[in-house]
């Protein structure tokens, strides 16, 4: 597996390089937007970790170019911005996930383990925190409770779960789940993200499926 990191502070760059190097990870670095866009797009990599501010091209422009050539590489942002607006402007350029600076490297590397990790079924069951899904029985569970589900609000659960961790866009939804084009969303999938919210009694302080404004949204572990 092959990761570019586009980051123009040594130190940072130093560490991760190191670090990654030792989980096994091909690392290649470049101090400025504009190498780092250029490496991206020339070579293959598996992952790109992308830092917000960086010289001649700034981590947003970089990505935004990057997503234009057509490019699906998932993309992590560092960045020392803390507000979910600046984390928002992100996502909406293309990026998968960001991650805050100072940061753990356990966190970073899970959430990169989260980006390479292939879309694998577990025989058809899948667990986001004390929910449960058997794509096989078509049965939904929170505990040991079962809860009954539309064919609509079972479909999107599956595709979230199925992307636990990472971003699923609103026109990806729509395209897998009603077969519309991205033009075409109307507030449909917030209408059956709410219903399911309420099925599932997820409560207001619990994350499990996060909204992304302006992007889409997220199932993760609270
Ligand atoms: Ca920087």
């Amino acid at each position: 597996m092959r990761i570019l990191v586009i980051e123009d502070e040594t130190g940072i760059t130093n560490f991760l390089k190191q670090g990654l190097e030792e989980e096994g990870y091909e690392v290649d670095i470049a101090p400025d937007g504009q190498t780092g866009l250029h490496l991206a797009i020339t070579e293959t990599y598996d992952l790109l970790l992308v830092d917000w501010m960086l010289p001649k091209l700034t981590g947003i422009e970089l990505c935004k170019a990057y997503r234009k050539e057509n490019k699906e590489t998932p993309i992590i942002f560092l960045t020392a911005r803390d507000t979910v607006q600046d984390a928002v402007f992100g996502l909406q350029a293309g990026a998968n996930d960001y991650i805050r600076k100072p940061f753990h490297f356990e966190e970073l590397l899970e959430r990169i383990k989260v980006q390479l990790r292939p879309i694998a079924e577990h025989n058809g069951v899948f667990r986001l925190g004390p929910f449960s899904m058997n794509t096989e029985t078509h049965q939904v569970f929170k505990h040991e409770e079962e809860i009954s589900l539309t064919q609509k609000e079972f479909q999107l659960l599956e595709y979230l779960m199925r992307h636990k961790g990472k971003v699923c866009r609103r026109n990806k939804i729509m395209d897998s789940i009603w077969g519309m084009d991205a033009t075409s969303d109307s507030g449909v999938i917030d209408v059956f993200i709410n219903a399911l919210r309420k099925k599932l009694k997820i409560q207001k302080d619990e994350e499990y499926i996060q909204t992304i404004r302006g992007v889409g949204y997220i199932a993760r572990e609270s």
